[in-house]
């Protein structure tokens, strides 16, 4: 019986490429969207969509 130990690698902190998340910030107001796939902001209800393509 062998028991493999899971590699306890330490996540990397993100924050050094604001392309991942530029597309989640509402850029009418400023709130951080959680949700992928969501392409309304759910504060203001404007749609990402319609921003990213400007
Ligand atoms: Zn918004």
């Amino acid at each position: 019986m062998t028991e493999e130990p899971l590699p306890a690698a330490p996540e990397p902190e993100t924050g050094g490429d604001p392309a991942c998340w530029a597309n989640r910030v509402c850029p009418a107001c400023g709130a951080f969207n959680e949700t992928p796939g969501t392409a309304t902001c759910p504060t203001c209800g404007r749609n990402f969509g319609d921003l990213l393509d400007e």
